[in-house]
C-alpha cells in the first residue's frame, strides 16, 4: 500500500481551512466506511461521505463537498480499497487534503472495555489492547480495527486517535455498572455494564449547558439518543451516572432491530426448547427484533404510515417502544432526583415529533410536558419544546459525533 504523501506535513502558511487545520473522522463498520473532514474549531463538515457494501459487487461510494455530490459504483473489495477510493475521490473532486492540513485522523471505536476512559493516540500497544477487547464487541471492534490499520498505512505521517463509544460511561458508579451476577464469573469474563453512544451523550449534555448559558456542573440531564440504535443516559453535572446499554449495545430501549431489555431466560428457552443455536439467537436479538421484529419495519416514517393505515402490529410496536422509553425516563428521574433537562437527539429524537410527544405524555405531575406547537416538525438546531411553566426543560439537541471525535482528537494532538 502506498502512503499518501503530503498529509500531516505542515503547510508553509495557514490554509483556507483554519489555523488549526482539519480532522478526518473515520467510522469503519463491517461492510461500510463513513468519513467526514471536519473543521474542529468552526465545527463545520468540510466534506463527508461513505462507502457501502464493501466486498460486494454493488459497492457504492458517496462523497459530498461544497454542495456537490459524487457517486462511484466500482466494486470495492475490502477496507483498504475503500479507503484508497475515498482518498482518490478527495484528490479528484476535492477538497485537497494537503490544503485542508489534516492534523489528525479520528477513529470511532465502539468498545474500549475497562481499559479506555479517554481517547488515545494510536500505537501498536493501543491496537493490541483494542484487539484484546474484541470478544466483548465481536460485531464492531474488528471492523473498527480494520479501518485503523488501513488508515495508518495510507496516512502514516498524521497522528491517529481512537475515540471510544464507551469512554463517557467508564466512570459509572459501581451500583450502575455491576450486574448482579456471580462476582467471580463476572470478573473473569469482563461482564459488566459499559454503555455505548458515549460520544453522543457527552456531546449533547455539554451542548445543552452551552445553549442554555448554564454551568455544566449545575445541570442534571436525561439524554435520549434515539436512532436506529437507541440509548438513554442520566448525566449529573456533566458526569454520566446511568445509561441503558450494557455489556453490549443490546440492552435497554427498544431499537430498530434490537430487542433492548429482555428476560435472559428467553435465550435459555429458545436454545433448549426451540432448538435455536446461540448464533441464531444472537442474530434474532440483534437484527430481527425491535421495531423490525414487531412490525416488519424499523424506519419510523414508514411505521407511522402503517399505524395510520390501521396496521395493528405497527401500533403495538409503537406502543412497546414508547412504553419502554417512558419507563427509562421515570427510572432516570429517580436516579437523578432532580431533572433540569430532557434532551432528545439522533435520527428519531431530532425528527420525530410523534415519538417525542408520546414519550412525555401525562408527566405533568412530574413537572414535565411538551408544547405541541414547539414540538412540531424536525429540528436541525437546539430547540426548547416544553411550555414555559415546566420545571424541567425538554429540548431537541442535534448530535454531532463526528465533531465531538474531531475535537477530542485535536485536543490530544494539539493541546491548548
Ligand atoms: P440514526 O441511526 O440516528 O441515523 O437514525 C435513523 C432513524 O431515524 C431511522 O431509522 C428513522 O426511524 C429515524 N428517522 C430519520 N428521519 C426521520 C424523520 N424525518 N421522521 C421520523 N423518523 C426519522
Amino acid at each position: 500500500m502506498n502512503p499518501v504523501p503530503g498529509i500531516g506535513e505542515r503547510p508553509s502558511s495557514h490554509s483556507a481551512f483554519g489555523a488549526h487545520g482539519s480532522v478526518l473522522v473515520i467510522n469503519s463498520g463491517s461492510s461500510s466506511v463513513k468519513y467526514q473532514l471536519v473543521n474542529p474549531v468552526g465545527g463545520e463538515a468540510i466534506a463527508s461521505g461513505l462507502v457501502e457494501r464493501i466486498g460486494e459487487s454493488s459497492s457504492l461510494l458517496k462523497h459530498t463537498y461544497g454542495g456537490n455530490k459524487t457517486e462511484r459504483t466500482d466494486p470495492i473489495a475490502d477496507h483498504g480499497a475503500a479507503l484508497r477510493a475515498v482518498l482518490a475521490v478527495f484528490e479528484e473532486v476535492g477538497p485537497d487534503l494537503d490544503e485542508a492540513h489534516v492534523v489528525a485522523v479520528g477513529h470511532r471505536v465502539v468498545h474500549g472495555g475497562a481499559v479506555f476512559s479517554e481517547p488515545a493516540l494510536v500505537d501498536d500497544d493501543v491496537v493490541a489492547a483494542i484487539e484484546e477487547i474484541a470478544p466483548l464487541a465481536p460485531l464492531h471492534n474488528p471492523a473498527n480495527l480494520r479501518g485503523i490499520q488501513v488508515a495508518r498505512e495510507l496516512l502514516p505521517d498524521v497522528p491517529h486517535v481512537v475515540v471510544f463509544d464507551t469512554a463517557f460511561f467508564q466512570g459509572l458508579p459501581a451500583a450502575a455498572s455491576t450486574y448482579a451476577l456471580d462476582h467471580e464469573v463476572a470478573q473473569k469474563h469482563g461482564v459488566r455494564r459499559y454503555g455505548f453512544h458515549g460520544t453522543s451523550h457527552q456531546y449533547v449534555s455539554g451542548k445543552v449547558a452551552r445553549v442554555l448559558g448554564r454551568r455544566l456542573e449545575d445541570l442534571n440531564t436525561i439524554v435520549l439518543h434515539l436512532g436506529n440504535g437507541a440509548s438513554a443516559s442520566a448525566v449529573r453535572g456533566g458526569v454520566a451516572v446511568e445509561t441503558s446499554m450494557g455489556m453490549t449495545p443490546l440492552e435497554g430501549l427498544v431499537m430498530g432491530t434490537r430487542t433492548g431489555d429482555i428476560d435472559p431466560a428467553v435465550i435459555v428457552h429458545l436454545h433448549r426448547n426451540a432448538g435455536m443455536s446461540i448464533d441464531a439467537i444472537d442474530d434474532l436479538l440483534n437484527r430481527r427484533s425491535g421495531l423490525k421484529g414487531l412490525a416488519g419495519e424499523n424506519d419510523f416514517r414508514e411505521l407511522h404510515n402503517l399505524v395510520e393505515a390501521g396496521d395493528e402490529a405497527a401500533r403495538l410496536a409503537l406502543d412497546v417502544y414508547v412504553h419502554r422509553l417512558r419507563k427509562y425516563i421515570g427510572a432516570y428521574y429517580a436516579v437523578l432526583g432532580r431533572v433540569d433537562v430532557i434532551a432528545f437527539t439522533a435520527g428519531v429524537g431530532e425528527n420525530d415529533d410523534i415519538v417525542r410527544g408520546l414519550a412525555l405524555q401525562g408527566l405533568e405531575g412530574l413537572g414535565i410536558a411538551v408544547d405541541p406547537e414547539r414540538n412540531a416538525g424536525r429540528k436541525s438546531q437546539p430547540t426548547i419544546i416544553s411550555p414555559d411553566w415546566t420545571r424541567t426543560l425538554v429540548m431537541v439537541v442535534p448530535t454531532n459525533e463526528e465533531l465531538a471525535i474531531a475535537r477530542q482528537a485535536l485536543a490530544l494532538v494539539a493541546p491548548e
